[in-house]
């Protein structure tokens, strides 16, 4: 069973992808980080994320940048955000995700073009969403927890640009397939999230059996 999990930035697609790996007991990618360690290599080198060529260099990075917690940043989110625009990338990275998606016994992927481009045959396709206020609230507390102070208004305009960015770029736009089942998280805690996910999944899974 495949599970891909879209939606734009601190919608909660993370947490509800990693939950549904949980629950089900499949292997999780959080595709973000790959195109966060092509943004975050590119400019450690010196390149410019906006330069396709920069960019496309930057995808042979090490397999253990995945773990270095930088990747975790805003500033990196932000050069994910302008590599992921480059065709080239999208495409050194395209195999990689497959493999993944595509490995027996099945797997939950979460990013902006699981359902669309990675794996459209997806047994089920989640399209996790919420108000751009709500999502500037949650990324602020999580940042609050790890003791960065940035002002909210900071937080929300950064998260707009990024919508702008995936949902406006040629190549494997952010939205949801035609098929995605779309989740509303605006108004629901975390254990709701979850649980209104986990209960998606099982109604399409009771409808194939
Ligand atoms: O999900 P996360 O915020 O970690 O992703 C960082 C950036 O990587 C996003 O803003 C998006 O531009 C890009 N991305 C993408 N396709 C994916 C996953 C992430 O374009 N499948």
């Amino acid at each position: 069973m495949i599970i891909a999990v879209d939606g734009p930035t601190a919608s909660g697609k993370g947490t509800i992808a990693k939950a549904l790996a949980a629950h089900f007991g499949l292997p999780h990618l959080d595709t973000g980080l790959l195109y966060r360690a092509v943004g975050y290599q590119c400019a450690e080198s010196g390149g410019n994320p906006d330069d396709p060529a920069d960019a496309l260099a930057a995808c042979g990075f090490p397999d253990s940048l995945i773990d270095n917690t930088e990747l975790r940043s805003e500033a990196t989110g932000g050069f994910a955000s302008r590599v992921s625009t480059h065709p080239e990338v999208r495409q050194a990275l395209y195999e990689r995700q497959r493999a993944f998606a595509t490995q027996p016994g099945g797997s939950v992927l979460d990013g902006r073009d699981i359902s669309t481009v990675i794996a459209p045959e997806a047994d089920v396709k989640l399209f996790i969403t919420a108000s751009v206020q709500e999502r500037a609230r949650r990324r602020w507390l999580e940042m609050q927890d790890r003791e960065i102070e940035l002002p909210l208004s900071a937080i929300e305009s950064d998260i707009i640009e990024r919508d702008r960015r995936d949902i406006n770029r040629r190549d494997a736009p952010l939205r949801a397939a035609p098929d995605a089942l779309v989740l509303d998280t605006t108004s629901m805690g975390r254990d709701r999230a979850i649980k209104a996910a986990i209960d998606a999944v099982e109604q399409v899974l009771g409808r194939k059996a």
